[in-house]
């Protein structure tokens, strides 16, 4: 190749590598436009009439939070797709908008994004059972029943029974869809230990701490058969609580924060939310 083959060879590599760059910020620009749009049009009133029958939360939550829930719903019906299974005969506005409602609870802090990583919601008619995988030690894991499951690939799965259910029993502790959804914003960051988007930070430390000692009061408890205020799953691992703890969070506030004040402390600067006062 000589000298000026060289340079238009290397002012069409610019060029092209511009106009790739240029055409990706567009794109971005665009779907943020119509993100905003999307997130600030009016709220259908028979959307609103399905959160109001079926999640029981939603009415209490105050106005401001209300509508910014809202907004967050009509961007999650926009841009995720939901998929029948297991049988489910028909797929209905009423399951979509129902699951919306409550996974975008979590997402009212603002530094969470859209679930950007979720393409997916499969829904069955009730309980499933999981498909099973051999692990690297050749042994057999997974499959079971299941009420729900949260893939950090893009995909979360959930019992239509058991999403009806958890927000129809707002004191109980347990809520398949706020479990299956905090174990979204748990994957956002590539790993599932409990600790969700918090970076490197003071914030970050304190959690850890927080919480890594309120898991092992918490599995202690379980082991001796006292009474628990978080669902003995929690005691399975570390994500595992941090998805209990956000049920316990939003549906017995009062008992997680006398029992763990440090882990209602984080919970309620992470959600930007007090259920406690509401
Ligand atoms: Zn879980």
């Amino acid at each position: 190749m000589d000298s000026s083959t060289t340079i238009i060879f290397t002012v069409g590599t610019i060029l092209v590598t511009g106009l790739v760059i240029w055409a990706i910020n567009r794109s971005s620009g665009q779907n943020k436009i119509l993100r905003d749009k999307i997130f600030n049009s009016a709220f259908p009133n028979e959307w609103e009439a399905i959160l109001e029958k079926n999640f029981k939360l939603y009415r209490k939550l105050p106005d401001e939070l209300r509508l910014r829930l809202n907004s967050y719903v009509n961007v999650f019906m926009a841009e995720k797709s939901f998929e029948a299974c297991g049988g489910l005969e028909e797929l209905t506005e009423e399951m979509c908008v129902t699951i919306a409602g409550q996974a975008c609870l979590l997402l009212l802090n603002g530094r969470c994004g859209f679930y950007d990583a979720l393409r997916t919601v499969l829904i069955y008619p009730d309980m499933y059972s999981g498909k099973s995988s051999i692990n690297d030690d050749g042994t057999v894991g997974g499959g079971g029943t299941r009420l729900g499951e949260s893939w950090g690939s893009g995909t979360v799965i959930l019992s239509w029974v058991h999403t009806l259910r958890g927000p129809a029993i707002a004191s109980d502790g347990k809520n398949v869809v706020l479990h299956e959804f905090a174990h979204q914003l748990d994957q956002k960051d590539g790993s599932a230990d409990g600790a969700p988007l918090l970076g490197f930070t003071d914030e970050h430390r304190d959690w850890a701490k927080s919480f890594e000692a309120a898991y092992e009061r918490h599995g202690e408890r379980y082991r001796r058969g006292k009474k628990l205020v978080i669902d003995a799953y929690g005691a399975t691992n570390p994500a595992e609580f941090f998805a209990v703890s956000t049920e316990t969070f939003f549906e017995k506030p009062k008992k997680l924060k006398e029992r763990y004040p440090k882990v209602y402390g984080h919970l309620k600067s992470f959600y930007s939310m007090d259920p406690l006062s509401w």
